[in-house]
């Protein structure tokens, strides 16, 4: 049975070999075993249900919140060759009837269902006299009544199980956490089923946190230096900051586009289809956008305000590079964000046990900002799972060197204890640099001892030490008194002397130049020839017509990384094209023709 997977692998798909646990889960299923699948986004869950679904009799029946996204992937397998459609409430009465009459003459292989479609009784009964090869339930997560994505229809799922006992069932979800797992478990009755984790690492993806001095126009060089015309996602925390930040961007030259919950529906619908069609696109966007984006060739994800958790961080900067070509996740973080979340939580009306929850997530947050070790093995570690420093994150490309901060700390903690502990960060920066503003003339503060104390450093710098000192808990901010900086009890062994701080040296936020980047993007277009970049350049230029004529994203029709591969192989006859990842029979068949005329032109 395994080898009629791995040939439908290659032919139908154009993949050569399945990629980690991908072949067991397959083959489980196949033989008619439950599933729960836990696999980060873009490691090739889809596969893990097509497979089984083109093997075994019948047709395969999806389970997806994602309504938004049906056609797209529908268009996708089309391509390919499968027999697939969807059912939900986008569609017109017509375009639904002709769904069932095919499903009921079995000529369908995959269906897309929305669950509160799946639901009805009248759905239910048409499965019922179908033959199902399997059941898969995509974003299984949404069954958790404690997360983002709670969906109360998903809890009604366990019905397939009472129903279709012999029909095997997989559920699919990039959501880590082991509550959630169990709940998976619970609700929908799948104590038999073989769990399967993967490694969440994403290896492709390089993660960099930078000190914010004046956090748009840092974005803007980062885009500009790194991600010229690539495709990319700006998160930003509040309504008002995405739509200056995309005016802003627009301005600059860049195809950004607003997304947050406060525009009408159409707008929000227009935009994410114009994000997910078009290929130099941005989308500057609060949290509600995203969920379900499979968009391959998002090139970076960039967080303008520090996310509330290491979840939200990991599942925001994941919808970069799913295509597995490199990929920047970029932050920009200073004392400003860590004081505004904390505040935010604070003046919250959740109860004092949520806000004590909130706040250890947003404090793991942070230990992975203020980080002196690999990133990625922070990351990794708060989900469990142990792993060597990575090479391709900033603390591993550029290590921040550790200084001993004792002696600035100390000058900070007695200045914040001489002015009273009643002031904020601003006006205790201006005393120990010996600026004489009105508020400092006011409260006598040039009288005091530590005045021009640390007139020797700047003001980001301070900034950036104030805020180590609260991440490693020597000072709290009272939200109630004006934000004003207090001593904590372990702040007196350091000004006693008898213990060290050790703080990340400071380095100036440069400019980078364009031409010079690091970029991750530039890197895997930098081993093309020019003769090979002409090739794939005119190889996007034949699919960006292609899929507009077909109205489906450039994406459905071949990924990036395969006109890559076709450039620098530069076929000449058709036969050389087959064996290239992501050119199955149907594509071939297809478009083989016409790829070979677009290289012979350079030949
Ligand atoms: P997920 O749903 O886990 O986020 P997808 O199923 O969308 O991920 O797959 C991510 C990408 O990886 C897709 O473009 C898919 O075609 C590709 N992919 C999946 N499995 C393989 C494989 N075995 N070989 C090559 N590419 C693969
Ligand atoms: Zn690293």
């Amino acid at each position: 049975m395994q080898k009629s997977a791995l040939k439908i692998l290659q032919t139908t798909f154009g993949y050569p070999s399945f990629r980690g646990e991908q072949g067991a889960i397959v083959e489980h299923v196949i033989n008619g075993g439950d599933a729960l699948v836990l696999m980060p986004t873009g490691a090739g869950k889809s596969l893990c249900f097509q497979i089984p679904a083109l093997v075994r009799d019948g047709v395969g029946v999806v389970v997806s919140p994602l309504i938004a996204l049906m056609q797209d992937q529908v268009d996708t397998l089309k391509e390919l060759g499968v027999r697939a459609a969807f059912l939900n409430s986008t569609q017109s009465l017509e375009e639904a009837n002709e769904v069932e009459a095919a499903l009921r003459r079995g000529e369908l292989d995959m269906l897309y269902v929305a669950p509160e479609r799946l639901l009805l009784p009248r759905c239910l009964n048409m499965l019922q006299s179908a033959k199902i090869a399997l059941f898969a339930i995509d974003e299984a997560h949404c069954v958790s009544q404690w997360g983002h994505d709670f969906r109360p229809e998903y809890i009604k799922l366990s019905v397939l199980h009472e129903l279709f006992p012999d029909v095997p069932r997989i559920a699919l979800t990039a959501t880590a956490d082991a509550q959630t797992r169990d709940e998976m478990v619970l609700r929908l009755q799948l104590e038999e089923a073989r769990t399967f984790v993967s490694s969440f690492d994403r290896p492709n993806i390089r993660y960099t946190i930078v000190e914010k001095a004046n956090g748009r126009a840092q974005l803007l060089n980062f885009i500009q230096t790194q991600h010229k015309g690539d495709v990319g996602i700006v998160y930003c925390l509040s309504r008002k900051k995405v739509e200056e930040t995309a005016e802003f961007l627009i301005k600059n030259g860049i195809n950004a586009l607003p997304y947050h919950a406060g525009l009408s529906l159409e707008t929000r619908q227009a935009n994410q289809t114009r994000f997910l069609r078009e290929d130099n696109i941005v989308m500057t966007a609060t949290i509600a956008f995203g969920m379900g984006i499979d968009k391959p060739n998002v090139r970076f994800v960039a967080h303008l305000d520090l996310p509330k958790s290491m979840e939200g961080y990991y599942q925001e900067t994941g919808r970069a590079g799913r295509d597995g070509e490199p990929s920047n996740a970029w932050m920009a973080y200073g004392l400003q964000d860590m004081v505004q979340q904390r505040r935010m939580i604070a003046e919250s009306d959740a109860s004092d046990e949520f806000k004590r929850t909130l706040n250890i997530k947003l404090d793991a947050m942070l230990s992975l900002c203020e980080t002196l070790a690999c990133r990625r093995v922070h990351l990794l570690e708060y989900f469990d799972q142990a792993s060597e420093p990575c090479g391709n994150c900033d603390t591993c490309l550029y290590p921040p060197k550790s200084i001993d901060g004792t002696q600035v700390v100390q000058k900070l903690l007695s200045c914040v204890y001489r002015a009273g502990q009643r002031f904020a960060a601003t006006h205790i920066i201006d005393v120990l640099r010996g600026v004489s503003t009105e508020r400092v003339e006011q409260f006598r503060h040039d009288q005091l001892s530590t005045f021009g104390i640390g007139k020797d450093v700047s003001e980001a710098e301070w900034r950036a030490i104030i805020r180590q000192a609260i991440a490693q808990n020597l000072i709290y901010v009272d939200f109630d008194h004006y934000n004003s900086l207090h001593l904590t009890d372990a702040a007196r062994a350091v000004l006693k002397s008898e213990v060290t701080v050790r703080l990340r040296e400071y380095v100036k936020p440069v400019k980078q130049r364009s031409g010079q980047s690091s970029s991750a993007a530039n890197i895997a277009d930098a081993n093309l020839s020019d003769l090979e970049k002409s090739i794939f350049n005119a190889l996007r230029a034949w699919r960006f017509e292609t899929a507009k004529t077909h109205n489906v994203p450039a994406y459905v029709i071949f990924h990036d990384a395969t006109l890559r591969e076709i450039a620098i192989d530069k076929p000449a006859r058709i036969g050389a094209l087959k064996g290239l990842s992501g050119i199955g029979e149907k594509k071939l068949e297809n478009y083989g023709e016409q790829i070979i005329a677009v290289v012979a032109q350079f030949l």
